[in-house]
């Protein structure tokens, strides 16, 4: 009965916000959580979003149901962000969902619903919440390794092989950018390979966009999507707003397929609908019509685009600041997006925290902006001094 179920095993990250909360010490540095810091250590709301939300309080007549789609305006200001010169093409079309989290709850029950043979290739580490995403979808996983942690970059070798032994009709996960947890993102000719692997043996990638912009630039870290698109009639896209437009608890985000036909997607898409009327209804309005009026509007757009760009500057120039700092950790500058892996042992970042207070993963993962910029210099030195400790 509910009264005998077995304790959950904890997430060792939630673990770390009762860890941090309870350390009485005012200088610790909290490179765990996973949103951004700006240089004085604080997530604000981007003024462009703080605007299209007064605009929003101000003009909004009714909070009637919009329905399964949720807001029809935000997903098509959405589309040629995510889909680039892909905007058009009608095989492909897109739902609004509650975070990414919802687009890939919506994408794996998809392919279970369709293919229930379908294994899931996953590169090792990945983001936490995938396996149970999948595990719940009932879909068979197959990993392999993402990252060489001993020359500290992809190991694509890796993807590759995994890639040509799929069966038809497998799917292969991938992070759009900014990789969570490692940061290391396949390179534009990897991009290009994979995408002809995943064509010649009818693979359907699965590509979670949960950062774009956060990297190299808006359409840059859509290099992915985009060739994925051009090489498969099967794609699915599972994308976020949350981080971009800086409204995590607002769960603001989007679930995109492309099949062959425009006929096959849109009965696809009233499965999917189906699946998000079992699990939340509808979507949640208010993040999303927030970023519609900021994309719809050109003034606030030109500012979003601004402030976006902003955060990927302060994560590229924290990164430099951490690699120069000494030469093990030099590839920390080759990577990208909020999070890299340190190079040390879980007996480290225990010591990190109890002589330092900086808390980090357990597995060496953190948050490159976690820390405000004062906190820098302080975080590095205590790094370096465990590494050579
Ligand atoms: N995918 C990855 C790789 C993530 O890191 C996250 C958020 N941590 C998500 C998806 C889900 O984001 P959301 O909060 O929009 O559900």
């Amino acid at each position: 009965g509910i009264a005998d179920l077995e304790p959950v095993v904890s997430d060792s990250l939630l673990a770390l916000i009762g860890l941090i909360a309870a350390d009485p010490r005012t200088d610790k540095i909290d490179v765990g959580v996973g949103v951004f810091r700006d240089g004085a250590g604080t997530t604000p709301i981007p003024a462009s979003v703080k605007e299209a939300e007064r605009r929003l309080v101000a003009n909004q007549e009714t909070k009637a149901y919009l329905g399964g789609w949720g807001d029809r305006g935000f997903t098509a200001a959405l589309r040629p962000i995510v889909l680039g010169g892909h905007a058009g093409d009608a095989r492909i079309a897109g739902v609004q969902t509650p975070g990414g989290c919802g687009a890939l709850f919506l994408a794996t029950r998809l392919i279970k619903l369709a293919r229930p043979e379908a294994r899931v290739l996953v590169g090792t580490p990945t983001w936490p919440n995938h396996p149970p995403l999948l595990k719940g979808a009932g879909l068979e996983t197959v990993e392999y390794r993402h990252y060489d942690f001993e020359a500290r970059r992809i190991d694509f070798e890796a993807l590759r092989r995994a890639a040509e032994q799929a069966n038809v009709g497998d799917v292969l996960l991938l992070h759009g950018c900014c990789h969570n947890p490692t940061g290391a993102d396949l390179g534009e000719e990897q991009w290009r390979e994979v995408a002809a692997i995943a064509s010649e043996r009818r693979l359907t990638p699965l590509i979670d966009l949960a950062y774009q912009g956060f990297g190299r630039g808006l359409d840059e870290d859509a290099y992915g999507v985009r060739v994925m698109l051009d090489a498969c009639d099967e794609v699915l896209i599972a994308q976020s707003c949350d981080k971009n437009f800086g409204v995590y608890r607002d769960r603001v985000g989007s679930m995109w397929l492309k099949t062959g036909s425009e006929q096959a997607t849109a009965n696809a898409m009233a499965h999917v609908l189906q699946i998000a009327r079992e699990a939340w209804s509808m979507p949640p309005d208010h993040g999303a019509a927030t970023a519609r009026i900021v994309l719809e509007d050109s003034g606030l757009r030109q500012q979003w685009l601004g402030e976006v760009a902003a955060m990927r500057d302060r994560i590229n120039a924290v990164r430099r600041r951490i690699a120069d700092s000494d030469p093990r950790l030099a590839y920390i500058a080759n990577e990208f997006g909020m999070f890299s892996m340190m190079p040390l042992s879980k007996a480290q970042v225990v010591g990190l925290r109890e002589k330092h207070g900086i808390y980090m993963a357990d597995s060496g993962r953190f948050n490159v902006v976690g820390m405000a910029d004062a906190d820098i210099d302080r975080f590095c030195a205590a790094v370096v001094e465990a590494l050579d400790g």
